[in-house]
């Protein structure tokens, strides 16, 4: 068997097209221009570099683009201050905190100084207690991103086992819950899971979330089982050349997997695609307006 590749990047093209509608109409229909204010303290260059495309992803889907750099030496205070100024400015209807924070500022402080309505990255206790408990929370994006692939892949994913790899807030356990909601039946695993092999070899849906390279190996994977690979991991060659890989042994998992997302070039750009889709359902819930089918 040779697994169908998931085209996240295709996909998330459709969906940010689908995203640029919505706000056209919205601003035609009800004056309303979404908008996503992005905060980054410091000069992490991974950071740098997802804001920057934050950024650009935001304005060219209609929305407004607001972007606060601050220095690392920013303190808690200061950031605090900010968010609150953000969460009171009617044209801001998205909050992002750009993660890692560094050291000296608490993150669990901050994201939960957002408001949870503009809490786009659904990081905010409120919002993870409502996706737990079934009620109308903002989504992580990643997982969120993970979510809307499975459903185009395989409909209804009603009955079906699936495996998560990882238990972080913002990745695997938002995924296990959003699984849950979709009537799979859920397990969690994580470092301390035994018999990894044996967990992974029942899932027909397999979500790895675990930041190390390769370590899923492919002879694990059941014949058919649908693998979403949200790792990313940077590699040195012997070239000198830094290549990304995923969570998954991709080519082994190929040949046994009925369908795959490649790293990179799958979940990645999904998680922004799902930011801009999270900054229009905001800001419609926050002006009670009806979200555009287009
Ligand atoms: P974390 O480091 O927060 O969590 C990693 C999880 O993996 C932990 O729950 C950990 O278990 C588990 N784990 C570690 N080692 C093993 C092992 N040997 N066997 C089983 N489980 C293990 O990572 P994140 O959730 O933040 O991110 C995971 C990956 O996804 C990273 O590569 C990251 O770069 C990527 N990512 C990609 C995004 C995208 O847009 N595509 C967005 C966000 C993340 P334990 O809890 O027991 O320590």
């Amino acid at each position: 068997m040779t697994a169908d590749i998931i085209d996240g990047k295709a996909f998330a093209a459709r969906l940010k097209e689908n995203v640029a509608q919505q706000v056209a109409h919205l601003k035609e229909q009800h004056n309303l221009t979404p908008g996503l204010a992005v905060v980054i303290v410091g000069e992490d260059p991974a950071s740098q570099i997802y804001v920057r495309n934050k950024n650009k992803s935001t304005r060219e889907a209609g929305m407004n683009s607001f972007e606060h750099r601050l220095p690392a030496e920013t303190t808690q205070e200061e950031l605090l201050a900010l968010v609150d100024t953000l969460n009171n400015d009617p044209a801001v209807h998205g909050i992002l905190v750009q993660l890692p924070l560094p050291g000296h500022i608490e993150e669990n402080a901050v994201i939960d100084a957002i408001s949870p309505a503009k809490d786009v990255d659904g990081f905010h206790v409120i919002n993870a207690g409502l996706l737990a408990t079934g009620g109308n929370a903002m989504i992580p994006c990643t997982p969120l991103g993970c979510l809307l692939m499975l459903k185009d892949r395989l409909g209804d994913l009603s009955g079906l086992e699936a495996v998560v790899i990882g238990r972080s807030n913002i990745v695997g356990k938002p995924m296990a819950q959003l699984l849950l909601k979709e009537n799979c039946t859920v397990t969690v695993a994580h470092s301390r899971t035994r018999d990894l092999p044996q967990v992974i070899g029942r899932a027909d849906i397999v979500v790895a979330a675990v930041g190390r390279p390769e370590m899923i190996q492919g002879e694990w994977i059941k014949e058919g089982a649908t693998v979403i690979d949200v790792g990313i991991n940077r590699l040195s060659s012997p070239d000198g050349k830094n290549r990304l890989v995923g969570d998954v042994e991709f080519e082994g998992a190929r040949t046994r997997a009925g369908a795959i997302t490649p790293v990179p070039g799958g979940v990645g750009p999904m998680t922004i695609a799902c930011l801009l889709k999270n900054t229009v359902t905001a800001a419609c819930r926050q002006h009670g307006v009806t979200e555009p089918e287009v």
